[in-house]
């Protein structure tokens, strides 16, 4: 078995969870596997040899062609809210590969998207159309640039086979990488489907994989429960502070390690507005940008409700328990929110009015339809020209208002602007810029795809060739997206 020393080294717990959580089920094999993309720091991370990987072999195993030693491939059970409405879910065009124990002594799990019907395909065909794996091996990779949580993208491997969508669409099986792939949803399932055994197996193993440092005593369910809401908190506002749209928080699409996962409609604002969605499905503005820490908790409240019957066995004690730790999630993700903005604004220490004066920019930039990145960038290098916002007096006077903020905090100018630079990136993945990466793609081209990722690998360097990528192109009208 030559896949010996690309370096899988795989291990399967999920497969030793009770039987009724997933299936253990074989993807699909491609026609005609063509490697399009492969991530050589990931690989190299996860103790993957690149070249093995890239040659014929390693595209076969990439494509679902053939099974590396020690894989027990499977697809997971899971629930789930879909836009507010209880559904059962599952890995319908998912499925694990196995969980790759890592040099460094990580367990990530490695997932193959698009490599075929599973029993939870309901009507779908398991299948994946090349661009929009391509989309979210680009914005996965530029979120992890950018410092916030989410699952990574390991390879794109283009199939050989037709995909029917609206056209008939190029096929692709994308390789996904994930600290787990617990979701809201398992637990939902778990609750729901499952009985006692289900739950607390699951719940163990969550505690064992992503909260080692929780201790194993009565109050372990809780602790994990307000672990999951913390770091939602934080994840969330990590995501507010780069103008992140999800797009899709369904509960399903929720991790319980704090990852981000599904990118299918994601975008990141332009012209900062909270109304803002891309999804060409999201008709009533659920999950828009500004709603994002509101279905935090209500997913996480989701998450406290399957939890009950571990967090007490009275029930009215269970919920006093599961109320509580649901209201520590706005004050932690204020503190994030804020922490994150104070960089921004290159701001050292805290005053009580640093909320109103963050709150006063967002105002004035929805107000002038400021580019939500741009603008911070413009104040890092105060370079605050040209635009209609900062003609406005009212602009002038905030800006007063924050200099003198600044020089109350009595640290040198350069460290604000050090702090401004690694707050404010130069760079995210515009609309446009994808799109435009994406069709050369799509058509063979790679390289504008490669640039693009280059540029994105550096989200913090202000060089000048970056700027590039900071162009907003003239008003095209609303940008929508769709879940490939
Ligand atoms: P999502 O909205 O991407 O979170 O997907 C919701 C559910 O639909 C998940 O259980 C997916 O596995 C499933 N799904 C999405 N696309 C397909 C497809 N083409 N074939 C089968 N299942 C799919
Ligand atoms: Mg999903
Ligand atoms: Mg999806």
């Amino acid at each position: 078995n030559k896949a010996g020393t690309t370096g899988w080294n795989l291990k399967n717990s999920y497969a030793e969870l009770p039987a009724a959580l997933f299936t253990a089920v074989k993807p699909t094999p491609a026609s005609e596997p063509r490697l399009v993309v492969l991530n050589e720091s990931l690989a190299a991370s996860l103790g993957l040899n690149h070249d093995e990987l890239s040659g014929e072999e390693g595209a076969a195993v990439l494509a679902g062609n053939k099974i590396p030693e020690g894989a027990l491939p499977l697809a997971q059970a899971y629930a789930g809210h879909q836009f507010g409405n209880f559904t059962m879910l599952g890995d319908g065009r998912a499925i694990l590969l196995g969980e790759q124990i890592t040099p460094d002594g990580r367990r990530m799990d490695i997932q193959f998207k698009g490599s075929g019907a599973t029993p939870y395909s309901r009507r779908g065909d398991g299948r994946a159309a090349l661009g929009p794996m391509l989309r979210e091996y680009i914005i996965s990779e530029a979120m992890h640039a950018l410092g916030i949580p989410t699952t990574r993208s390991l390879a794109v491997v283009a199939t050989g086979d037709p995909v029917y969508r609206e056209t008939v669409l190029p096929g692709a099986v994308l390789t996904r990488v994930a600290a787990s792939h617990l979701r809201v949803g398992t637990f939902q399932y778990a609750a729901n489907w499952g009985g006692a055994e289900e739950l607390y197996a699951l719940a163990d193993y969550a505690l064992q994989r992503h909260y080692p440092d929780i201790p194993l005593d009565d109050g372990r369910y809780l602790a994990l429960l307000r672990g999951v809401i913390a770091r939602q908190a934080e994840l969330i506002a990590k995501w507010m502070l780069v103008g992140f749209v999800h797009g899709v928080m369904n509960t399903d699409n929720m991790t319980i390690s704090g990852e981000t996962i599904d990118y299918g409609p994601c975008a990141f604002l332009d012209a900062f507005d909270p109304k803002t969605v891309f999804s060409s499905i999201d008709a009533n503005g659920r999950y828009a940008y500004g709603n994002q820490p509101y279905i935090g908790v209500w997913n996480l409240a989701r998450l406290a409700e399957s939890l009950l019957p571990l967090l007490h066995e009275d029930e009215e004690q269970a919920v006093k328990l599961a109320e509580e730790a649901l209201g520590e999630f706005t004050d932690l993700y204020q503190g994030h929110w804020m922490a994150g903005m104070r960089g921004k604004l290159g701001l050292f220490g805290e005053e009580d009015e640093d909320e109103s004066l963050v709150k006063e920019l967002l105002g004035l930039m929805q107000q002038h339809g400021a580019d939500y990145t741009n603008t911070f960038v413009a104040l890092t290098f105060g370079k605050t020209g040209g635009e209609a916002l900062y003609g406005d007096e009212a602009f002038a006077a905030w800006r007063d208002r924050w200099q003198g903020r600044q020089s109350r905090h009595r640290k040198p100018e350069e460290d604000s602007l050090r702090l401004m630079k690694a707050s404010n990136p130069a760079v995210i993945p515009r609309n446009h810029r994808v799109e435009e990466a994406l069709d050369a793609a799509v058509e063979g081209d790679l390289s504008v795809m490669e640039d693009l990722l280059r540029a994105l690998a550096d989200p913090y360097d202000h060089r000048p060739e970056q700027a590039e990528y900071a162009i907003v192109p003239e008003a095209c009208g609303p940008y929508r997206t769709f879940c490939g």
